[in-house]
């Protein structure tokens, strides 16, 4: 048996905070969901910006994509994930579509934001791409003596000019990773080295935090091949405030080493509910992960509200359920209910 755990950053560590149990089922039992609604937009987006990167390469670094250019490449992803189960939750697929593009070309002239721009220039593309990253580091819990943490980053950009951001996290506490947004100025010079995450999200995320402990991580897994970058910034690509679509977040090595401290705590609990999957699968409790200490009913949030209603372990999971409390007339409640066969 392998001495390592080996942890993806989002496919492990996040999804645990969001749902140990939804997790452990999906990982462990290969439960997925039946379809996973609400997931279209990050992958069009995320899909958006690598094909506009690829698409300026193949350029000579000359030329951008056009806005219809764009539209016709993510009608084409549409009908892939479309294929493999992703759904899109009230809009229709044009309607879905021209929403990204505009949030990528807004209207009326149709032309990249400089934001875009910025990053689409300043793409590092080496021989082999630096998508995946990963580190092995010692650690002894749950009966494994290593960790290989492994991320995968949209995108690292060396700076072609200067940037501004409007939005800046603020660390109040180093060592325990917090701090906040404040509306200050950093300014990204010619040469900067950044990691760049594509969010589909708005940037009022409940997950804010997170996602800003995660690109910390994904410094320090960077570091062995280009050294700590300067920054790295979370774009927020459907925030329809401009001013708030991007936040730069400091890189310092102190923040760096308790990130990886930090990670390594989340794999402790996450050890530690694998264990629990081995010896009694039905104990694992379902909810927000940040929220165990409040009743069962108060761990869903509005965000895990939209993975709970497609989540395979919906039908007896307490947490859901004292969420939803019972249906109208006293019975189950539609969504928990297995003879709703419009739902099931
Ligand atoms: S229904 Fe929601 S809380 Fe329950 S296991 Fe699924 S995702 Fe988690």
């Amino acid at each position: 048996m392998s001495d390592v755990i080996e942890v993806s950053y989002t496919g492990d560590l996040l999804a645990h905070r969001r749902c140990p149990r939804a997790w452990a089922y999906e990982k462990h039992v290969g439960m997925h969901p039946y379809e996973q609604v609400q997931a279209m937009e990050g992958y069009l987006v995320h899909h958006a910006m690598e094909w506009l990167t690829t698409y300026y390469q193949e350029h000579g670094r000359k030329v951008h994509a056009t806005r219809d250019e764009l539209v016709e490449q993510l009608n084409r992803y549409f009908k892939i994930l479309w294929g493999k189960g992703i759904r899109t939750t009230f809009s229709s697929r044009d309607e879905t579509i021209e929403r990204v593009a505009d949030h990528l070309y807004p209207p009326p002239k149709g032309q990249p934001l400089p934001e875009v721009k910025a990053v689409v220039e300043g793409a590092l593309h080496e021989e082999y791409p630096l998508r995946s990253v990963r580190k092995v580091v010692p650690a002894r819990f749950g009966g494994k003596s290593r960790v290989l943490l492994t991320g995968v980053l949209d995108v690292v950009v060396q700076q072609q000019s200067a940037l501004t951001y409007n939005r800046v996290w603020q660390w109040t506490d180093n060592e325990n990773l917090e701090g906040t947004p404040v509306g200050g100025t950093e300014i990204a010079q010619k040469g900067d080295l950044e990691i760049w995450d594509y969010k589909g999200t708005r940037s009022s995320t409940g997950y804010l935090e997170d996602y800003v402990r995660q690109v910390v991580t994904y410094a320090a897994l960077l570091e062995d091949r280009l050294g700590l970058p300067k920054r790295c910034v979370l774009f927020f690509v459907n925030e329809p405030d401009r001013k708030k679509r991007l936040l730069a977040v400091p890189i310092t090595r102190a923040v760096v080493d308790s990130a990886v401290d930090w990670t390594l705590e989340q794999v402790r609990d996450l050890r530690q509910t694998v264990l629990q999957m081995q010896v009694d699968p039905l104990a694992i409790e379902g909810g927000d992960l940040r929220l165990r200490h409040l009743p069962l009913g108060d761990r869903v949030t509005d965000e895990l509200k939209a993975q709970c209603t497609a989540c395979g372990q919906r039908f007896d999971c307490s947490a859901y359920r004292s969420f939803l409390g019972p249906g109208k007339r006293g019975g189950e409640h539609t969504d928990v209910d297995t003879l709703n066969v419009t739902k099931n």
